[in-house]
């Protein structure tokens, strides 16, 4: 099997496993017991959490606090902030943040403000800062785009909002980018959103980075663990395990970054350019890349690809339970429907080999060209 959806998730990280499951199977206490062993795993907690926040943040002005997925933390975010007049975001978003400003529309909370795309993904920065008014309350752009893996200049958006509106609260979506591109959270960034699962750790773990200085509502309440900002008892073996494969992946980032480059563009030169059109722009994330099979469906070749033994995506896969056919970002980007169904998204981790590029090439191609016959 070569699998090649690591942007829906990654195969979790072994020796990280192993070096956790003491936590599981011996050192399985409350963080919350008053005991010593209760005290010492709320220890391990809190260098956990130091491993994780400092590799992105400044840990005297940022904190951070354990979530049960990426979806929690975007969630929590925008009800947490977007609480009155308007609240903008990107026409680009995952569910995880479209769905909830969805919501605070039919709540009554806040107006929401969709920025459009330009061709390549990215928001356009100038439609953006024109929805910014002196009513919003709360700012989202996520960092990397997970179907076409363009990248926001975050650091830069948020000061330009602040400078137009500096009370707003602003958020960015980081699933996509942590542990994958060298980068450091801007004073100007407020909130910033992670999941263990998409560089090797598990999923149902996940992370809200904060400002320090600013009060999180908490979204989920009851026995006040994580400084009553988000009450349940940690899972501990889960935090372990992230702390544990973010410390590996982020001691690789930058060579597994050019690596991967390496790879996707090999990808890409393979494949049969009179049936794929390429839709990730060359500077976005290289773990991801996003071809249109125009004419074709996605969908279809994902299946004749699976049968072969390759393993990709059509977009988001958190979208694969929704109504619609196309994906709403390709067609925010202005492609047709016809280039949005013939969408196929591959995605790489560090452990994807050139050996398996080679093969993903031979079986695109060959399901490419099969299809298309057949279709005419
Ligand atoms: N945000 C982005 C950009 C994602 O790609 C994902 C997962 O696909 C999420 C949020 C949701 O994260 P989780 O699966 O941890 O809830």
């Amino acid at each position: 099997m070569i699998y090649l959806d690591n942007a829906a998730t990654t195969k979790p990280n072994l020796a990280a496993l192993e070096k956790a499951k003491t936590y599981l199977t011996e050192q399985y206490f409350n963080p919350s017991a008053l005991y010593k062993e209760g005290y010492t795993i709320s220890g391990e907690l809190k260098k956990a959490r130091s491993v994780l926040l400092s590799k992105i943040a400044d840990e005297t002005a940022f904190e951070l606090v354990f979530t049960s997925c990426g979806t929690e933390s975007d969630n929590q975010a925008t009800f947490g902030f977007a609480r009155r007049g308007n609240a903008v975001t990107t026409a680009g978003e995952h569910s995880a943040i479209a769905a909830a400003f969805a919501e605070l529309k039919n709540k009554g909370i806040a107006e929401p403000r969709f920025a459009p795309l330009e061709q390549d993904g990215r928001v356009n920065v100038e439609k953006l800062l024109a929805l910014v008014d002196e009513k919003t309350s709360f700012v989202s752009v996520m960092h990397v785009n997970n179907e076409l893996g363009s990248i926001n200049d975050i650091n830069a958006i948020a000061k330009l909002v602040k400078q137009k509106n500096p009370r707003v609260i602003f958020h960015s979506d980081g699933v996509q980018a942590y542990g994958k591109l060298p980068f450091r959270l801007a004073k100007e960034v407020d909130l910033y959103s992670i999941s263990a699962h998409k560089l090797g750790g598990l999923k149902g773990v996940g992370g809200l980075i904060k400002r320090k200085s600013l009060t999180l509502a908490p979204y989920i309440i009851g026995g006040g663990q994580e400084a009553g900002r988000r009450s349940g008892t940690e899972n501990v073996f889960g935090i372990q395990q992230f702390a544990f494969a973010a410390e590996e992946k982020f001691s690789t980032l930058k060579a597994d970054f050019e690596r991967i480059k390496t790879l996707r563009e090999t990808l890409w030169n393979g494949l049969d350019q009179t049936i794929f059109q390429r839709l990730s722009p060359m500077d976005g994330s290289p773990y991801i890349l996003n071809i249109s099979a125009v004419g074709l469906r996605g969908e279809v070749l994902l299946h004749l690809a699976n049968d072969k033994g390759l393993l990709i995506g059509t977009g988001s896969a958190c979208s694969s339970n929704a109504k619609t056919r196309y994906s709403k970002v390709v067609l925010a980007c202005g492609y047709n429907e016809q280039v949005a169904d013939g969408v196929l998204r591959i995605s790489f981790s560090s452990a994807t080999t050139e050996a398996e590029i080679a093969e993903a090439i031979g079986i695109l191609n060959e399901i490419g060209r099969d299809l298309r016959k057949r279709m005419q």
